[in-house]
């Protein structure tokens, strides 16, 4: 209310506005200068980089310049070609050829990278029949009855119960047995291959049986989520002096040698110790599972530990319900 204002508080506020369009005004100055002195700053700087430039050595042709220069870092993640534009690697996923696949997408490394960035989109990780599908509690096989083509007997080792195996995974297997018992070092023997879907409710229903549920969910699959159902998948046992246990073949030469040589053969031991809560399984150096010679080599060359990790899925520590 204004018309209220006493004569002594309307000279007070003129004072005051006085005072603050001083202030305004010395502020606005302030700043002009400022301003002035930068742009002065930015023209003398201009004129000397110019300077440079027209005194420098002419630089090299277009292209060549265009060579000599890093790329630019930000579009190599937007741009990322899929590598299932390749002709070569189209070619190979329609034959079914997994081992070539990766190598006409440029090696393990390469292709893990493509699948991790979604640069490939004609490799799926979840279809049974191919060496990158990957398998876990939150993965069953699809479909769930699945049953791999080209199963065969492994030969040259001590079996137990079923020493079979996709012909590729055996073939691998049978090499890699000749090679620990050539090294001195030992002798293999196959507790367990390939399992079908109905062998492994058996197997399941037995372990729930002698354990309970959670202790079988650490130590065995649920039907429709092992690996052993892909065929490509053999638990081993330490077999120098008589064949011991699953248990003992960790500790044992022919455990370790397996541990350290296997990629070369194509396999991976696919739960290793400290990896439960990414794998949902406790340690398994007998489980041993075949990605074939190049992705295994990728496997080992980065120092992976998991699939899940390898391939950039989630941690799978328990079935979903
Ligand atoms: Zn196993």
């Amino acid at each position: 209310m204004t018309s209220t204002a006493s004569p002594e508080t309307l000279s007070t506020r003129r004072a005051t506005r006085a005072a603050s369009e001083r202030l305004r005004r010395r502020r606005l100055f302030a700043v002009g200068a400022v301003l002035a002195l930068l742009v002065g700053v930015l023209w003398v700087s201009a004129l000397l980089g110019g300077a440079r430039e027209t005194t420098a050595v002419a630089p090299p042709a277009g292209p060549a310049l265009a060579q000599s220069l890093p790329a630019p870092q930000f579009t190599t993640a937007a741009a990322a070609p899929s590598i299932c534009d390749d002709p070569a690697v189209a070619a190979a996923v329609a034959a079914g050829d997994d081992e070539a696949v990766v190598v006409a997408a440029g090696g393990g490394t390469v292709f893990r990278e493509a699948v991790v960035a979604g640069a490939a989109p004609c490799v799926s990780l979840s279809d049974p029949a191919r060496r990158w599908v990957v398998v876990n509690k939150q993965r069953p096989l699809d479909p769930i009855e699945y049953e791999p083509q080209n199963l065969v007997d492994v030969k040259g080792l001590t079996t137990f119960n079923a020493g079979i195996l996709r012909q590729d995974a055996a073939e691998a297997l049978q090499a890699m047995a000749a090679a620990i018992e050539q090294a001195d070092v030992g002798e293999i023997g196959q507790l367990s291959g390939y399992r079908s879907y109905g062998t492994q409710v058996t197997t399941y229903q037995e372990n729930v049986a002698r354990g309970g549920q959670a202790e079988a969910d650490v130590s065995s699959a649920r039907p429709g989520f092992s690996e052993h159902q892909l065929g490509i998948t053999m638990d081993l046992m330490p077999c120098s002096n008589g064949c011991g246990t699953l248990d003992d073949f960790g500790a044992s030469p022919e455990g370790q040698w397996v541990a350290e040589n296997s990629w070369q053969f194509g396999f991976i031991v696919r739960y290793e110790e400290g990896y439960t809560p990414i794998t949902g399984y406790e340690a398994e150096p007998w489980h041993l599972r075949y990605l074939g010679p190049e992705l295994a080599r990728a496997y080992h060359a980065g120092g992976w530990h998991t699939l899940e990790e390898f391939f950039g899925l989630p941690a799978a520590p328990d079935y979903a319900g």
